[in-house]
């Protein structure tokens, strides 16, 4: 037996390994190793032929082959597998699938996000996957765009507190710890900034705008130890992101002092030749790609021969291929992948994928994600039930409940965008284990008493689909979504949906969006609700029984008169695979209403952006035939109970520009149920050297309130977070005079105010 060579030796420090390995490859295997490649069509060329460093998408027997045909190649360096598992392990049957990113926001609980993201490790690390594409640091701008649902919601503090939470939960103890996954903070930076919504547009955003709100949530991953951040599709001011040195270099890799590892989104080196066109071949695209820092290059299978094709040309050397390929396998060693390849395990699997803790933990979070919208006192239904010892209501004599509509019963679109059948992977057709997923009428049907019945019809289709006119491909090659068709009036089923009503005590509509509009590419034009639901809530209004209106969707939509003026609207973004059975106890009362909207809800498409943080200075404040208020505003959600907050007071009103604004704001339960109330702290700076945002969230924080209970909170804020980024783009803090403003919601009518002051 020959001698182990250097880099196989796990007593050396990793940098020498790196060096050793390094010295031993040839060119094709080094730019190789920088391909992430998508197993979806076969693995072995992939391995053999490019020698790919990473896959994607590659199901769970890929993911065998792949491990076994690694094993065979001249080095046997171990591929790094890679998933979206952006709410659990999206695409493995039987997984837990939470709410989506965007329910988890509505939570505004990062303690609770970490330990969803931590569930979600412990499972994708035992399947083989080193690491997941999440989270998304997006913020959400247009409600239009497709990937609202992705996002943490429109405020950057909040995604920066639930994205670092998410990130420590993935990460785990360190790397070294089996269950750790790679984390990936995405899409870097401004991919959300949209023209109309449209996916991937150019984003009309200047470097000010960026390290304003874009980029603040990024820096704070970095700072928490994110490995992997990966680059948008999007060109700003002319320049795509994959070759944005400003923002690779100057900013990410320079003043933030990030190390880790850069990879590209899908083809975006292949789209700088195809899309955006402004490389004409593929060794210009790849030598630039190479040269902005990009470390991993996600399926582009021409780089393989782009980039040998720039050393040879002399556009790039070897050394700055060297430089990304070092990052690279520095991750690898440094998850062990030499000495533990981490290859799925089956008893860790059959141990906790899909486990009853997990389960226990996903329905805390479906029950944390839901927002009550309104509530004219119909909720909860008969004054609040209490459940028996197996979770079941106990009642006071018999009743009927009909639920009604078409997300009412549809157990896939309730888990929404990236998750078993939601079209990116194709080994879960059918996708999640329906007996895993609790819809709205299964809640309701395990939930209420014994002597109650449910009945149910869907009352009306939201749509169908049909090819693209443009054609079946891209130019990628890659399949064109099906546009969406509104489904035609149906007057039967509404019909069906009315009777059930009338002849029901209580009647739930569950409303919404599905699949097919949501997602990359598939932006909508409006935020109504589609097909014959407008119709079906107008028919459920006019029956004037009590109306209970809960939106499944994926983004917040336009509701129509009939449901804002329904006695009650809770809103569930996908709620993941037990959003029925939460929604059930939040409608008996099982439960109580702790979710808080991380976003805001237009009254019309028109209203678009309706963030709440916008920019000082529009003539007036609403449109010719239109307010510009929002139907809800970000902070808002009800709860069973009443809090008022009183007596705010501050214990500093003039602070040094390094010290700490103090108050105390006292809140009161005056109501008859427990609350779990969300005080949420903003600060208005009052004169601006720039035009800024009228308020910014700057702190939260979670109160629990017995029935009559009263808290003083005391609130602490440094100075240091009071800042605004200045003509030159240096945050800073400005002397002068600032408001406090504590309250439920964002809405200036309900903040309390107090002035003070920073000093000069
Ligand atoms: C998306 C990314 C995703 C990647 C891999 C891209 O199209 O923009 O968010 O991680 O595909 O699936």
């Amino acid at each position: 037996m020959g001698q182990q060579p250097p880099y196989l030796d796990p007593a050396l420090p990793v940098a020498d390994r790196v060096t050793d390995l390094l010295g031993r490859m040839t060119l094709p295997e080094k730019v190789g190793q920088m391909l992430q490649l998508n197993a979806k069509e076969g693995v072995r060329h992939l391995v053999e032929d490019l020698h790919a460093g990473s896959i994607l998408h590659a199901s769970p027997e890929r993911v065998l082959e792949a491990a076994a045909l690694t094993a065979e190649t001249r080095l046997r360096i171990p591929l790094l597998v890679a998933e979206d598992c952006i709410h659990g392990h999206s695409f493995w049957e039987g997984a837990t699938i939470y709410p989506t990113q965007l329910g988890m926001a509505a939570t505004w609980d990062a303690g609770l996000v970490e330990r969803i993201a931590r569930a979600t490790a412990v499972e994708v690390a035992a399947t083989g996957v080193h690491w997941t594409f999440s989270p998304v640091l997006c913020i959400t701008r247009d409600l239009r765009w497709g990937r609202v649902s992705e996002t943490f919601g429109e405020d950057p503090y909040l995604i920066g507190e639930l994205a670092s939470a998410m990130v420590r939960g993935y990460q785990g103890d360190g790397l070294d710890d089996p269950t750790a996954i790679l984390a990936c903070a995405k899409h870097f930076a401004g991919y959300s900034e949209t023209q109309g919504g449209r996916d991937a547009s150019e984003a009309d955003i200047s470097r000010r705008k960026l390290r304003s709100w874009f980029l603040p949530p990024f820096e704070r991953v970095a700072e928490e130890g994110c490995r992997t951040f990966m680059l948008g599709y999007q060109s700003m001011d002319g320049v795509p992101i994959t070759v944005n040195e400003w923002l690779l270099g100057e900013v990410l890799r320079g003043e933030w002092g990030y190390t880790g590892t850069l990879v590209t989104d899908w083809d975006n080196v292949g789209r700088m030749v195809w899309e955006q066109k402004i490389y004409a071949d593929y060794a210009q695209a790849s030598a630039a790609a190479v040269r902005a820092g990009n470390d991993m290059v996600m399926t582009t299978s021409k780089f393989f021969e782009g980039a040998q094709e720039a050393v040879a040309e002399g556009m790039l050397t070897e050394a700055e291929i060297d430089a990304a390929v070092r990052r690279i396998l520095t991750l690898k060693f440094e998850l062990g992948l030499f000495e533990n390849p981490r290859h799925p395990d089956p008893a860790r699997q059959t141990a906790f994928i899909g486990s009853s803790a997990h389960a226990a933990l996903n329905l805390e979070a479906a029950r944390r994600s839901l927002v009550l919208l309104t509530n004219d006192g119909t909720l909860p239904f008969a004054g609040g039930l209490e459940a028996n010892g197996g979770g079941r209501a106990t009642g006071p004599g018999p009743r009927t409940v009909a639920v009604v509509g078409p997300n009412a019963d549809d157990a896939q679109t309730q888990l929404g965008d990236w998750a078993g059948s939601s079209g990116q992977a194709d080994w879960l057709p059918d996708g999640q284990p329906r007996a895993m997923i609790r819809t709205v009428l299964d809640g309701f049907r395990e939930k209420v008493p014994a002597d109650w019945t449910v009945s149910y019809a869907p009352g009306a289709r939201i749509l169908d689909v049909g090819p693209d006119p443009e054609g079946e491909f891209f130019p990628d090659g890659q399949p064109r979504p099906e546009v969406v068709i509104p489904a035609a009036p149906d007057p039967a089923m509404v019909a069906e949906a009315v009777a059930a009503a009338e002849a029901a005590d209580h009647v739930v509509a569950v409303v919404g969006d599905r699949i097919e509009l949501i997602g990359e590419g598939k932006s909508t034009a409006t935020l109504e609700l589609v097909g014959d639901q407008v119709a079906l809530l107008d028919a459920l209004a006019a029956t004037g029984k009590p109306l209970v209106v809960v939106v499944i969707s994926s983004k917040p939509l336009v509701l129509p008169p009939s449901a804002l003026g329904a006695a009650a609207i809770v809103y569930a973004a996908n709620p993941g695979m037990l959003g029925g059975t939460a929604v059930a106890e939040l409608l008996l009362g099982l439960i109580e209403p702790t979710g808080r909207l991380p976003l805001s809800f237009a009254r019309h498409a028109g209203q678009q952006p309706t963030y709440y943080n916008q920019v000082r200075g529009q003539h007036g404040t609403r449109y010719a035939d239109l307010t510009q208020s929002p139907a809800f505003a970000f902070g808002e959600g009800l709860s069973y109970t009443t809090v008022t907050y009183t007596g705010l007071e501050l214990l500093t009103g003039v602070v040094e520009p390094d010290g700490t604004v103090r108050a105390l704001v006292t809140l009161t339960n005056t109501g008859s149920r427990p609350a779990l109330e969300t005080l949420q702290v903003y600060v208005s700076d009052t004169v601006t050297s720039v035009t800024w945002a009228e308020k910014e969230l700057k702190a939260y924080e979670q109160v629990t309130l017995e029935p009559g209970e009263s808290r003083h909170v005391s609130i602490e804020l440094p100075v240091s977070v009071c800042t605004l980024v200045d003509a030159r783009g240096h945050r800073v803090v400005e002397p002068g005079r600032f408001e406090l403003l504590v309250g439920p919601s964002s809405r200036d009518e309900a903040l309390l105010r107090a002035e003070f002051t920073v000093k000069g």
